[in-house]
């Protein structure tokens, strides 16, 4: 859907992209939806989604926008920061 512009699901050609998808941090404060944060302190997260969404039935395809600075393994969840 990226690349063709078009939904593979029903071959709508209408697609609504964005760059953040939204997310809920403390205090109700609006994130944009990522895999971890890699620096608790300067709060830098890593593996930001993306979203791609057909107008006309709804599929929608996630990407990760700096996929290739994930590291070799999954951390636990206690290194997630930002608690
Ligand atoms: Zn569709």
């Amino acid at each position: 859907m990226r690349a063709s512009g078009k939904c593979p699901k029903c071959r709508g050609s209408e697609v609504f992209h964005s760059p953040c998808v939204m997310d809920r941090g403390e205090g109700n404060v609006g994130m944009c939806l990522a895999i971890l944060r890699s620096d608790p302190i300067e709060a830098r997260d890593l593996g930001q989604f993306e979203v791609y969404v057909c107008r006309r039935c709804g599929f929608s395809e996630l990407y990760v926008r700096d996929f290739m600075h994930l590291p070799e393994v999954a951390p636990d969840h206690d290194d997630f920061g930002g608690r």
